[in-house]
């Protein structure tokens, strides 16, 4: 390779590498397994070990240098008392054990000893205790801040509020504890099954669903999917001695504090014994709770580990060993393309069936049509499948050793496969989408996720029914449901009477269910159940949501006006009644006779902070607004956007503007999150 084709590659690997890296941690829907982004990082920092000049000039900084980032819109961004690092990573023993030899050399001595652990597929949490009080959890980040997801933590039922004071651990003043976030496998089926049944996408595995989960705007939807913590580290800790001296204690420590610890870690001593210990993890860990793509090898004396110190991305005192993925070659025999609610179209792998991790691989997802062509995969070959991560295979790579000339390329249909209209690729997006409102696959995915238990609820609308529905041309649009005809009903079949009758009933009844089941059947794009329970409280009918602006949802501070609904929900929703088509159905629907139940105007219960509102100002030390509003309204309090002379108090925060000087200047009392809780507490 030359020095300007290494250059050119180095800034191909560069683009590639961070449109991977947004895609996993800010977005949490990574297009490629793991063992494939590792290996073009991997491809990319030999490329620049190898060509340093190439590396200058090829521009741009190097995702290879920095830390994955994961801060996102909507959340207040904190600072690291301790910055988080990741780990070096390898897939090779050569490479576990030139590190023990690294450490041997820098640190003088041959008597090493560690930690193996297992490295948990999850997202980095930095937990913040302060007096053996729980006060805030923060992503990690850019590794120096990260955002704060406290009252999303706070729905974890296994974080402790309190740490327990214990005789050989006593409680610090103030500690970070680091740890992981996590989605068992069986809380994330049952999620997937519910997916089904509203005929929504799957998510595409625990650790994305996990970190998407955590950085949803309301709560109340994060607490509806059940999360699980699991600790493995200390950031700053005050005093230091109460951290311990060894990883080995701190398990201990930190168990004894009653925080969850890792299921099982080993000592070793020397570079063998770390040997073992990982191919034990190795054949034990499928019967952990969480999923592990890999073994963390840390030193276990802390003061060796300061010793060895860090470089500014990883500890040199630690490695992570990754478990190659699992994966099969088979041959791909033809290409799908499937059609989704909203018209994206996704390429799926037909394959030879293959045994695959435990069960049998017979379809792929391919992800794209850029996918496809970046791999260069042609329907013929024989490809390659993983399974990492990842429940649902993908296709990450072909053999081309064993390619025939009769291998073709896959043509990505210019029409969509269902209605045959002409595809089109929205600016900024990968994906293709059928742009007809009227296709009649993604008809029928709308009227099933109407009808769904999750939203109107209608008994008898299942699936296959409403497929019949469709293809017979009744059912055009969600509203068409309520134009249904017994006679036409009739005429599918002998002895359907009493279905037809008992489904026209379950029509019919479906017309007085609660107005957020209407919202949430709209399939607004980021709006669930709870979304549309916060909708429905505020505008009390589908037209006066379908006329809502953004100046309903954001007040002119920037803050949110709604409970629940951030910006970039907001935006969806305005958005989303900005299309005529949209509007067009809730006319539809209130012209078929339907009457939502409106919620009951909420009677606020009474309580300590009846009669009095407050006004919420700057940024709260651990509380969001949100949690803020929500414990405020529980008490039967009011929370207002402007000052005046009836409010009875401004919660101020940091950085707190106007409203604050306003409150001053009326003799309005400014009281801070510390007060509020003890109001709170004193009730
Ligand atoms: P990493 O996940 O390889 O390792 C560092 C992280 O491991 C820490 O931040 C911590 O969160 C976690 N960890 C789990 N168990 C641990 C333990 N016992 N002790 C200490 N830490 C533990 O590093 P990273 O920087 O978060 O991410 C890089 C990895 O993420 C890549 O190797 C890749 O596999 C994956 N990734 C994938 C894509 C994609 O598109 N598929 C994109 C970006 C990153």
């Amino acid at each position: 390779m030359t020095p300007s084709e290494a250059q050119q590659r180095i800034a191909t690997l560069r683009s590639e590498v961070a449109y991977h890296d947004v895609r996993y941690y800010r977005q949490a829907r990574p297009e490629v397994g793991d063992v494939e982004y590792d290996r073009l990082k991997r491809e990319l920092a030999d490329l620049e070990a190898r060509f340093p000049d190439a590396a200058r000039a090829a521009g741009q900084e190097s995702p290879t240098k920095r830390i994955g980032d994961d801060r996102a819109e909507g959340f207040v961004t904190v600072r690291h008392r301790q910055p988080m690092q990741s780990l070096d990573n390898t897939y090779s023993e050569a490479e576990l054990r030139e590190f023990h030899a690294r450490l041997v050399r820098l640190l003088g001595r041959e008597d090493l000893s560690y930690v193996v652990e297992p490295k948990i597929d999850g997202l980095a949490v930095s937990l913040t205790y302060e007096k053996g009080r729980f006060v805030r959890a923060v992503t990690r980040g850019n590794g120096v801040e990260g955002d704060d997801v406290t009252a999303n933590a706070l729905t974890i039922r296994s974080l402790p509020r309190e740490l327990k004071a214990a005789a050989q651990a006593p409680v610090p003043e103030l500690i970070e504890i680091r740890g992981e976030i996590y989605m068992t496998l069986a809380e994330f089926q049952r999620i997937n099954a519910a997916r089904d049944e509203e005929g929504e996408e799957r998510y595409a595995n625990p650790r994305n669903l996990a970190a998407g989960t955590i950085k949803l705007l309301d709560s109340r939807e994060v607490a509806g999917r059940r999360l699980e913590l699991v600790l493995y580290g200390i950031g700053a800790c005050e005093p230091a001695q109460a951290g311990g001296d060894t990883q080995s204690g701190y398990h201990a420590r930190v168990r004894a504090w009653g925080l969850p610890t890792v299921e099982r870690f080993w000592k070793a001593r020397g570079i063998d014994e770390v040997w073992a210990a990982v191919g034990e993890l190795d054949r034990i860990r499928q019967g952990f709770a969480y999923a592990t793509d890999g073994a963390v090898v840390k030193l276990d004396s802390l003061a060796l580990q300061r010793e060895a110190g860090s470089t500014s991305k990883a500890p040199r005192w630690a490695m992570a060993y990754k478990f190659a993925a699992e994966r099969a070659e088979t041959k791909l025999l033809s290409i799908s393309v499937q059609v989704g609610r909203t018209g994206v179209l996704t390429p799926v792998a037909e394959l030879e069936p293959v045994l695959l991790a435990g069960s049998t691989v017979a379809r792929a997802t391919l992800h794209n049509r850029d996918e496809i062509a970046r791999k260069d995969i042609r329907v013929g070959d024989y490809v390659f499948v993983e399974k990492a991560g990842e429940v649902i295979p993908a296709v990450v790579g072909v053999d081309t050793a064993r390619r025939t000339p009769e291998c073709v390329e896959f043509r990505f249909p210019t029409k969509c496969p269902s209605c045959g209209s002409k595809v089109v690729q929205a600016e900024g997006e990968v994906a293709l989408r059928c742009p007809n409102y009227d296709c009649p696959v993604q008809v029928r995915r709308r009227v099933r996720h109407f009808a769904s238990k999750a939203c109107v609820d209608i008994d008898g609308l299942g699936e296959a029914m409403v497929d019949i529905l469709v293809e017979k041309g009744w059912v055009r649009g969600v509203s068409d449901i309520y134009r249904l005809r017994r006679d036409d009903l009739l005429s599918l079949g002998k002895s359907v009477e009493k279905s037809t009758d008992n489904l026209l009933a379950a029509i019919e009844a479906s017309k007085g269910a609660e107005l957020w089941r209407f919202i949430h059947g709209l399939g607004i794009p980021h709006v669930g159940a709870a979304a549309a329970k916060d909708l429905a409280a505020r505008f009390l009918g589908l037209e006066a949501l379908s006329e809502s602006k953004l100046e309903d949802y954001i007040g002119p501070g920037k803050e949110s006006l709604i409970a629940g609904i951030g910006r970039t929900m907001a935006e969806a929703i305005v958005d989303h009644f900005n299309q005529p088509i949209n509007r067009t159905l809730v006319r539809d629907l209130a012209r078929a006779g339907i009457s939502p139940r409106a919620p009951a105007t909420k009677a606020r219960s009474p309580g300590p902070f009846t009669g009095k509102t407050f006004v919420l100002t700057g940024t709260l030390p651990s509380m969001t607004r949100e949690d803020a509003t929500a414990r405020i309204e529980a008490a039967g309090g009011k929370v207002a956007s402007a000052v005046s002379k009836k409010t009875t108090y401004v919660l101020a925060g940091s950085d707190a503007g106007s409203k604050l000087e306003k409150a001053r200047a009326l003799g309005v009392a400014v009281i801070g999150e510390d007060d509020l809780v003890a109001m709170l507490k004193g009730a």
